[in-house]
């Protein structure tokens, strides 16, 4: 007799003969199971039998006030009972215009004019795009080379890669991605022994002045993920290299982009990571968190400065780049809806306490003999295990699945991202399984 599939085995079977998973070598899901969701609830998600797991990692980086929240999908559902979409190319609607004044208000001083994309990697195409523009309409055609960390990330569309300087993602496309350089990560991990985090800051800003003095005739920007290079391992760096960058860039006339896509709204415990350099970058890059994790939307938000150089009879002068779905009403309702959430619930003092209460209790994972690095940022936990498992990031998420944890390491990087509306007992749940999950592996 053969057995019924349970509707879980049906979907997985389905799934895996029709979908092409993301970021997935397929063939590994011959022996490692799919995991089918059925519902989200807060930090939950449910599966088709009903086990939950805990979304510590925010489905990758983009919820912050957990699934199904109810404020965002009554102003999703408003919004669907009067317009879901229109071309923003001659519209406009409220949704959008209420958004971009109030990022506006809310980044740092000057950053007036928000540009719309509908994903991270496009984020970072459009100001690549946009700043290489800006010269060029400014009579410095020569800038046309950008600048990036080692390690850095800013997405994987051909202009991305060729910012991101993580080789797992670039190898195979190197023949089709025009080379630019990168200068050394202020990751503090690498500091020498009795180095503060700050004075290695400073030591790689020298290097950056040292590359901008010799190619800055060349270079249109350089663009960073503010205080956490994401997936370079959650590598955290002192402030005090953005403060400097921001000088060297201005003195050798090269734009500052901040990609904030990830560490953006509250994750590294201020609104923009850049506030904490009391920095403003010449575009700062939104996109992962700014809907809540609903809907995909980015945007680029740049100064009058730089938005007055388009400005023009000339249609050519103008920064014709356009998606589709610019500017989508609904995901702009998803994004207001989030901002609402963060004034009405304080939400970046509760998490300050958030974030001391987690790391209290966190004292046995930072203490354990095969935890090394145990670092923090915001609301952003990362440390490295010592395993001799070469597979240890597939064993910690299934075991972590067994655990009801949804953990994704990057290599041997555990690192903690959780929705901001975790709580107390949920954040205990998830040191001491983690712990059991390491004793596992080690
Ligand atoms: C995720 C990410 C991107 C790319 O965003 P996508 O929406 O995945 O294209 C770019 N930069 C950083 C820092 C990111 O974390």
């Amino acid at each position: 007799m053969i057995p019924r599939m349970s509707a879980s085995t049906e979907l997985l079977s389905r799934s895996l003969s029709a979908v092409w998973h993301p970021c997935t070598q397929m063939k590994r899901h011959e022996t490692l199971p799919l995991v089918p969701i059925a519902r989200g609830e807060g930090v939950w998600l449910y599966d088709l039998d009903g086990k939950r797991y805990l979304d510590t990692v925010s489905s990758w980086w983009v919820n912050l006030f957990g699934h199904c929240n109810p404020r965002i999908n009554a102003a999703i559902t408003d919004q669907l009972g009067k317009l879901e979409h229109v071309m923003l190319a001659g519209f406009t609607h409220e949704p959008v215009v209420q958004l971009s004044e109030r990022l506006r208000e809310l980044a740092p001083a000057g950053l007036g004019h928000c540009f719309y994309g509908s994903d991270g990697a496009s984020a970072t195409e459009i100001a690549l795009k946009m700043s290489a523009h800006y010269w060029r309409n400014s009579g410095k055609a020569r800038k046309t080379q950008f600048l990036s960390l080692q390690n850095s990330y800013h997405g994987e569309t051909l202009g991305a890669l060729s910012v991101t300087d993580v080789a797992l993602f670039r190898d195979a496309y190197g023949t089709l991605i025009r080379q630019n350089a990168t200068v050394p990560s202020p990751d503090w991990r690498n500091a020498t022994h009795g180095e503060s985090a700050e004075s290695f800051a400073h030591r790689c800003a020298d290097a950056l002045a040292e590359h901008l003095q010799q190619h800055h005739e060349q270079i249109a920007a350089f663009i960073v993920e503010p205080l956490i290079q994401g997936a370079a391992g959650m590598a955290m760096y002192h402030p005090a290299y953005l403060h400097h960058a921001r000088e060297l860039c201005l003195q050798y006339d090269v734009h500052l982009i901040a990609d904030e896509i990830a560490v953006g709204m509250g994750r590294t415990g201020t609104l923009f990571a850049c506030e904490q350099a009391n920095i403003r970058p010449d575009f700062l890059l939104l996109s992962k968190g700014i809907t809540g994790g609903y809907l995909p939307l980015s945007v680029v938000m740049t100064t009058d400065e730089i938005y007055q150089a388009f400005y023009a009879d000339e249609t050519a002068r103008g920064f014709l780049h356009s998606h589709s779905y610019t500017g989508n009403p609904l995901a702009c309702r998803a994004a207001l809806a989030t901002l609402d959430i963060f004034a009405q619930d304080d939400v970046l003092n509760a998490n300050r306490a958030k974030a001391a209460f987690f790391n209290r209790i966190a004292q046995p994972l930072r203490e354990h003999p095969k935890v090394r690095d145990f670092r923090n940022t915001g609301m952003v936990w990362a440390f490295e295990v010592d395993t001799p498992h070469a597979d240890f990031a597939q064993r910690c998420f299934s075991l972590g699945l067994q655990h009801e944890l949804l953990l994704r390491p990057m290599g041997n990087t555990v690192y903690f991202m959780p929705p901001y509306i975790i709580n107390e007992e949920q954040m205990l749940m998830l040191v001491t399984r983690t712990l059991v999950i390491i004793d596992l592996l080690t």
